[in-house]
């Protein structure tokens, strides 16, 4: 589990595990009381993994992940609402960084000549286009794969894949910017914007210092051990912990690095997302809303690209 520079996975190791969790909280959203959203691709996604050999995360994982169920579906909203409203105002091109198991090209309703591109690791797009194959499942509007590493060139990818810089795009960061490195953030950024015409937008899940707060991430630790103690998982230091596969480091705060670059910002916190949702009941709310923030970006600035 420990990180490298130029570590990869399969859909069901390490990072890429996570896009499973994601998946199989997606999949639990549809059998609650008033779903959010509907995506009947999760639960194919988890079922091929499972065939594969992938064993459902240890109970107090689960627990974990049902506790932030309504953080989860909340975010979901979150950015199925951008890309509908992204469509609404012309822009025909979307770019999902980090899409793991991601099904809006699927099941989202696209605008006419809407193309979606897909970056993640090679083996993780592999396995969902296998899975989706299998299910004879196909993409709402054009559908391109670009498998690559989000540290590498993927500009570069992107291009080559047909994404055309010189129009507006809707770019989404979603479940992401904890896995890579606070340089690697800065630098995925530098390169968005670079990429970003006039009229192009794009909404980030950002993780700021409030969620690397040292006294925050313990209290967090502190939670899963009760949980592993609840659910019989003895006091083991070693357990999976997803902080694990986490950078903590100080990074550049994504709303201000954008508003200081002419894009027009707003940002809401997770717990008044979960409130918008009605998501956001429990008496327990602080912990089941991690802290962070939820950025959308328009840019407005016409001239030409920097
Ligand atoms: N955005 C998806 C969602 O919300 O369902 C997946 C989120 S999952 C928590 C994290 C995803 O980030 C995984 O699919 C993983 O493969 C991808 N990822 C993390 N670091 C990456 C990198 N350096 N290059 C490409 N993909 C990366």
């Amino acid at each position: 589990m420990v990180r490298t520079e130029d570590d990869s996975w399969d859909i069901t190791e390490s990072v890429g595990a996570t896009a499973l969790g994601v998946a199989w909280s997606r999949a639990q959203e549809a059998t609650s009381e008033c779903p959010l959203f509907t995506d009947p691709y999760a639960q194919m996604f988890v079922d091929a993994a499972v065939e594969r050999g992938w064993q459902l995360p240890p109970a107090y994982v689960v627990e974990r992940i049902r506790s932030i169920g309504g953080y989860a579906a909340s975010r979901t909203k979150f950015f199925d609402e951008f890309f509908i409203a992204a469509g609404a105002n012309g822009i025909e091109q979307a770019v999902i960084l980090a899409a793991g198991l991601d099904a809006r090209a699927w099941r989202l309703p696209w605008v006419n000549r809407s193309v979606v591109y897909e970056i993640d690791q090679p083996k993780v797009l592999a396995f969902k286009a296998d899975t989706l194959r299998a299910k004879n499942a196909e993409p709402a509007t054009k559908y391109v794969r670009v498998p690559v590493d989000l540290r590498q060139d993927w500009p570069a990818a992107l291009r080559d894949a047909g994404f055309d810089p010189s129009e507006p795009v809707a770019w989404a960061a979603e479940g992401l910017l904890p896995y890579l490195p606070a340089e690697g953030q800065d630098l995925l950024f530098e390169r968005i914007h670079g990429l970003s015409a006039g009229g192009s937008r794009i909404a980030v899940e950002s993780f700021g210092a409030g969620f690397f707060d040292e006294e925050y991430l313990a209290s967090r630790r502190e939670q899963l051990r009760q949980l592993r103690e609840e659910n019989g998982a003895g006091d083991d230091k070693d357990a999976f912990d997803v902080e694990h596969l986490w950078y903590i480091e100080d990074r550049t705060d994504v709303a201000e690095w954008l508003g200081d670059r002419g894009w027009e910002v707003t940002s809401v916190e997770a717990m008044d997302l979960m409130n918008r949702y009605g998501r956001c009941g429990s008496e327990d709310a602080e912990n089941v809303a991690p802290r962070t923030v939820f950025v959308e970006a328009h840019r407005v600035c016409y001239s030409a690209l920097s």
